[in-house]
């Protein structure tokens, strides 16, 4: 639904300088209907009347400027809809005052004012959950600076995308979790911003500031229990002053800035022209960076409101007028807000989708962090396998060993022939039980061998796993360590996503709260329907009385009806023509203004030339000038690189190696032609220097020309004649100045020179 932008004019007191002039107030200001009348200090016309949204004279406070202005459009913010708020007007009318304000709850501005407001609606809210960031930058001399940076002097780039529009490319913006947190981002920003002081207002801005607050809500449904996202972007906008250059004083660097700030507003000014005109279907946005930036609140998806600021005296006459004009132009553009529904962008989302990751991250890693090391993190449990080895044979244990088995087979044989055994058997039983013995003790030691080689095995198995689950260890470690971190990251992207608990009725005193100054806008807006009703039927009725064919009763009747008739289309006539008058006057104004920049411009561009005609070659110009490109994004010259010009040139089939000298490659001297032709191989006539590389030797040496020598008294004499006039050169060694050189080295010697010092002379008087 197509709405108009709202404007409203705020006019500030009278300062202590205009009360010390006993400047006079030449405004009328009715708060209930809107209207402004301003009365022309100068001639006898009539006053001029414009009527606006709302109108607020001195006495409005910061709060309820802030309820009437503001509220109703940070709360379709928060629904979703974009939302501008322009402060424009005179340096030093209150701009900064109504943007800002001072840092204390009865004064602070529309800024702050709508931080606390933001917070209410999280904190008052249920079923909903919030995400709020901020950013802020200036256009400065049509340069875009972020105020958020390390360096708020880069400049940054306006960048076009096709859904999301323009946007500034590499700009901060800090997701923030209340009041405060806000509050800090303003102070910041506020520190970084370019002021310079003219003579209207010591600290005033001379660049324009956009403070933007974008407000992502989540509002789950059981219809859809993913939730719908809602996006909407608060542009706070703190305009550069918008007075015509001459009246500030503004000299030299300052009036360059200046020149660019006024062609930023006349291009919102010419951008609102279009757009009310509506003739011509091309709005010049591209002209400047403002424009572009705020393209979308100018004609565009967005609620907008401008707060038009003035001052009350009359020495600001003109300038009152003008951005009265200004403002009531602005009345007329058309907007078509809309709420923006789940954009691709939504951070809300990104930030949704990053924290389940995480969650399931978490999740996937086992929930709890990992107990000690006893199961390893692969769940595998480790047995340990005990291994015995079996002692070593000493020489008793053999010899026992071999007793043993001697007896035994000699037992053996005597049963078996019952008969005692004879020499020979004994010896042969003793052979064979020691062979016997041997064999098994090879055996048992073949067995320990292998027990050994199997306990080695099995320790350097242990030590394996013993490292492995160190390292196992660590790792679990490592994965703890990160698990924090992901845990950490989690509870912090959390703690970004707002949910209001709407505790203990929050949500029902904010529901009536904005329900009471709803009702408090509409009854301002009935009464101002209804003036503006009065006013219209006024206007008809009296146009239906001039119009109207009157019944005379004579003559002199007739007379009297037709002269009071003519007195007051005289009047009317006089009032438009002074309208055409105001309107030719600041069209003559503002041309001037252009043919003032023009000028300045070719100036500027005459002494460039001069300089490049005066020291720089024409062919490196040429070069120059053929390197150099539009880039229309940028807004800039760009210099092409030369390998780029070579590899298209090359493509072209344009290269080709410039030639130095006729038909050699290099430069090459007669001598070095001669020397080649005569068959010197000498490599240094292949090809020769162009260069003088000879010492380039001063004509004077540091060593004076010693002239004859002087008698000492002739000396003494001259020196004495020079002395009075205070007109001898000395040169070190008195004794080997000669006239004849002297006056020659005279013209040569630097005036400093040429004055003999004082003590010198008395010096030299003494030695004599
Ligand atoms: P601008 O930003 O338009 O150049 P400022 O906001 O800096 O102007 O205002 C200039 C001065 O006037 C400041 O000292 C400010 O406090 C004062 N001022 C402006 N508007 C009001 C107002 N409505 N009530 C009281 N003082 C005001
Ligand atoms: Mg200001």
């Amino acid at each position: 639904m197509a709405e108009c932008v709202k404007v409203a004019v705020r006019c500030r007191p009278l300062n202590s300088k205009e009360k010390g002039d006993s400047r006079a107030v030449i405004v009328d200001i009715d708060n209930n209907t809107g209207q402004v009348t301003l009365h022309n200090p100068k001639g006898d016309e009539p006053p001029k009347s414009f009527t606006f949204d709302n109108a607020f004279d001195w006495n409005v406070t910061q709060k309820e400027l802030y309820d009437v202005v503001a509220r109703p459009i940070v709360n379709s913010v928060a629904d979703g809809y974009n939302g501008t708020i322009f402060a424009y007007g005179q340096t030093g009318t209150g701009k900064t005052h109504t943007m800002e304000g001072a840092p204390t709850p009865e004064l602070q501005g529309i800024i702050p004012n709508c931080f606390d407001h933001i917070f209410e609606l999280v904190n008052g809210s249920s079923g909903r959950q919030w995400m709020v960031r901020a950013s802020y930058l200036e256009i400065y001399n049509e340069e875009v600076r972020d105020l958020l940076s390390k360096d708020p002097k880069n400049k940054l780039e306006l960048k076009e995308h096709k859904d999301s529009g323009v946007y500034v490319k590499g700009l901060n913006a800090f997701v923030v979790k209340g009041v405060p947190e806000l509050k800090n981002v303003l102070e910041v920003g506020k520190k970084n911003r370019s002021v310079g002081a003219t003579l209207m207002n010591q600290d005033s801005s001379r660049s324009h500031s956009i403070f933007t607050i974008t407000i992502e809500t989540i509002e789950q449904t059981q219809a859809q229990p993913e939730g719908h996202i809602k996006v909407g972007k608060l542009n706070l906008v703190d305009l550069a002053g918008s007075e015509r250059q001459s009246k500030t004083g503004a000299t030299g660097d300052r009036l360059k800035e200046a020149t660019k700030i006024n062609l930023s507003l006349s291009a919102l000014g010419n951008v609102i022209s279009a757009l009310v005109d509506g003739k011509s279907g091309h709005v010049p946005y591209r002209d400047s960076k403002l424009t572009r930036l705020l393209q979308d609140s100018l004609g565009g998806n967005t609620k907008t409101i401008m707060c038009a600021n003035m001052g009350p005296a009359d020495w600001n006459y003109d300038e009152t007028l003008s951005t009265l004009r200004y403002a009531n132009r602005a009345k007329n553009i058309k907007n078509k807000p809309k709420i923006n529904e789940d954009p691709k962008d939504a951070m809300l989302r990104e930030f949704q989708e990053e924290i389940s990751r995480l969650k399931a991250m978490l999740a996937a890693e086992g929930g709890a962090l990992p107990e000690g090391v006893a199961a390893g993190p692969g769940g595998e449990v480790v047995v340990e396998k005990v291994v015995t080895v079996p002692k070593a044979l000493d020489a008793a244990y053999l010899e026992k060993m071999r007793r043993d088995m001697e007896e035994q087979m000699k037992a053996e044989l005597a049963s078996k022939q019952a008969a005692a055994l004879n020499d020979e058997q004994l010896q042969k039983v003793k052979e064979e039980a020691a062979a016997k013995a041997k064999a098994e003790a090879d055996r048992l030691a073949e067995e320990k061998k292998k027990a050994e080689e199997e306990a080695a095995k099995m320790q350097r198995k242990q030590q394996k796993i013993k490292e492995e689950m160190a390292k196992k260890s660590q790792d679990a470690e490592q994965i703890r360590a990160e698990k924090e971190a992901l845990a950490k990251k989690l509870k912090a992207m959390e703690s970004k996503i707002l949910k209001g608990d709407a505790a203990g009725g929050l949500a029902e005193v904010t529901k009536k709260k904005e329900e009471e100054l709803k009702k408090k806008e509409q009854e301002l807006e009935r009464r101002r329907k209804e003036e503006e009703e009065r006013r219209r039927k006024i206007a008809v009725m009296e146009e239906a009385q001039l119009a109207a064919e009157e019944k005379y009763k004579d003559k002199a009747d007739e007379a009297e009806q037709k002269t009071k008739k003519l007195k007051k289309l005289w009047k009317k006539f006089q009032e438009v023509n002074a309208e055409v008058e105001d309107m030719y006057k600041e069209f003559q104004r503002e041309k001037e203004d252009l043919l003032e920049s023009i000028r300045m411009l070719q100036d500027q561009m005459q002494l460039k030339d001069m300089v490049i005609e005066a020291f720089i070659p024409p062919e490196e110009v040429q070069k120059v000038m053929k390197r150099a490109h539009w880039d229309d994004e940028r807004e800039v010259w760009v210099l092409e690189r030369l390998s780029d010009i070579g590899k298209r040139e090359s493509a072209t089939g344009n290269a080709r190696r410039p030639v130095s000298a006729s038909g050699q490659r290099r430069p090459t001297s007669d001598f070095a032609k001669l020397a080649n032709a005569m068959g010197d191989m000498n490599p240094r006539f292949k090809s020769e220097n162009i260069l003088n590389l000879e010492l380039d030797l001063p004509e004077r040496t540091t060593y004076d020309y010693e002239g004859p020598g002087v008698d000492p008294r002739v000396q003494a004499a001259i020196n004495a004649a020079f002395a009075e006039d205070g007109e001898l050169i000395f040169v070190g060694s008195e004794q080997n100045v000669h006239l004849g050189e002297v006056t020659a080295n005279v013209a040569q010697r630097p005036d400093s020179a040429k004055k003999r010092p004082a003590s010198a002379r008395k010096g030299t008087k003494a030695a004599r």
